[in-house]
């Protein structure tokens, strides 16, 4: 109750909210006024208009990401609304802020049509460097982004997706390292056929797991072919239909090296995770409650057990904060027309090396009692470790500029520089 009083009185401090505006330009004399608005603004009009590129140097556009949601599947809250989600854009605004100085237009569209949230954020593409989508429920999310990705020319980035995906692939990178097992080997079982858990095994896939070694579960036990063959799962889920015979999530976990939980709290057991194969990696990702709880996983067995969970309390912190600000930064820093899988690829990367680095003292201090050394405990770099902007943002702009999605190139060296000055 302390909390959610406190969170009531913080936001309704005035003025009420947590985003205001603020001008970046005199404005003190008339002459200022002329330039900002009329008469002198007609200069930069006109040069825009001959040439588009130009509203990256006369506007805020290069540094504007609208955060678009409908509000149907907010936190744990479920479908509420655009108007009871307004909270939580303007936090992710403050997120964006404060990570890495990206303003926000949180915009929230009362709108359930998928045809009506693809057109009205289209027409945004004016005002924005790039397109965070957030708390869209599945399956609509998926088509919604690969429409507005096909059909406009800026990032366009379903968080909730590959914020979370990014940050579970850097995770297991290190995890296999750790336990010794090559991505190309590990057989994986996914609980959730959700908007995080789709994203999450394509981008395993991408990283290297094969797509055969996916065994996905959704509420109602394993994708199977007979399930997708007969129109049971949606064309998300039914690119990983599995062979396996028709079974639960215990039945997937059997002999597996990796289990990832995107679904719903407490539905694996210790003897799960025992009947797992030797020193498994688990990612029980549901919030608040994990499918099983951090010690409950370590102690199931003797053997090396790599624990990560979306909780700030124990180790190995699943947090989308070590991903969106930064790949933002950097996609929006060479005008990307899009995020696309190298970009996704390179954030992970950075992420995975960075952990494996020495921490600085004032981490260190923010953390305690932790031990923040690679190994089973640490496979992530921690939220507020001023590194991962350096790291992230450079490799996100290094990769788009290499597979052509940079509008502009810049000199990388000097760019981490500016970054860390
Ligand atoms: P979602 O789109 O609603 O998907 C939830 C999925 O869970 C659905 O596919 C659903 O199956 C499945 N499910 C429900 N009960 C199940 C059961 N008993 N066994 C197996 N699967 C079951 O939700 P989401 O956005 O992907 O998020 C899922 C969970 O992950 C949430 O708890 C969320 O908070 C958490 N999450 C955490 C992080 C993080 O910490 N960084 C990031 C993203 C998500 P059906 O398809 O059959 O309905
Ligand atoms: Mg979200």
């Amino acid at each position: 109750m302390g909390l959610d009083d406190d969170a009531r009185e913080y936001h309704r401090q005035d003025p009420p909210g947590k985003i205001e505006i603020s001008t970046t330009k005199p404005t003190n004399t008339q002459r200022d006024l002329s330039l900002a608005y009329s008469p002198g603004v007609a200069a930069p009009c006109s040069d825009i208009d001959e040439d588009p590129d130009l509203a990256y140097e006369y506007t805020s556009k290069g540094n504007l990401v609208g955060v678009i949601s409908n509000g149907s599947a907010v936190l744990g809250l479920g479908n509420i609304g655009a108007q009871a989600s307004k909270p939580v854009m303007e936090g992710k605004g403050v997120l964006f802020k404060r990570f890495a100085d990206i303003d926000v237009f949180d915009i929230e569209l009362d709108f359930d049509d998928p045809e009506d949230i693809i057109r009205s954020t289209r027409a945004m593409e004016p005002t924005f460097g790039g397109i965070n989508l957030e708390d869209i429920k599945a399956p609509d999310c998926f088509e919604i982004e690969e429409r507005l990705r096909e059909e406009m020319s800026i990032p366009v980035f379903h968080d909730d997706q590959h914020g979370t995906a990014i940050i579970i692939g850097a995770g297991l990178v290190n995890a296999a390292d750790i336990v010794d097992k090559e991505l190309e080997s590990l057989d994986v079982a996914i609980s959730g056929a959700g908007a995080s858990a789709i994203a999450t095994a394509e981008f395993l896939v991408s990283l290297g797991v094969p797509r055969e070694n996916v065994t996905m579960c959704d509420s109602s036990g394993i994708i199977t072919t007979e399930r997708a063959e007969a129109g049971e799962v949606n064309d998300y889920k039914a690119r990983f239909a599995s062979d396996r015979p028709a079974g639960d999530l215990a039945d997937a976990m059997e002999g597996a090296d990796v289990f990832v939980g995107l679904s719903v709290a407490g539905i694996v057991s210790p003897e799960m995770v025992q009947s797992m194969a030797a020193d498994p990696v688990i990612f029980a990702m549901a919030n608040p409650e994990p499918e099983i709880g951090y010690h409950e996983a370590k102690e199931a067995r003797d053997d090396t057990v790599i624990v990560g969970t979306g909780r700030s309390d124990f180790p190995n912190q699943v947090n989308n904060v070590l991903g969106f600000p930064f790949i933002f930064r950097g996609a929006l820093d060479v005008r990307a027309r899009e995020i696309n899988e190298e970009m996704k690829i390179a954030a992970a990367r950075a992420l995975a090396d960075l952990a494996r680095k020495d921490v600085p003292d004032s981490v260190l201090k923010a953390y305690g009692d932790q031990p923040l050394q690679f190994g089973p405990e640490y496979i992530l770099p921690k939220p507020v470790d001023p590194r991962v902007m350096f790291e992230v943002a450079p490799a996100v702009a290094q990769a788009a500029i290499e597979s052509g999605a940079a509008r502009k190139s810049i000199d990388l060296s000097t760019y981490r520089e500016e970054l860390e000055a």
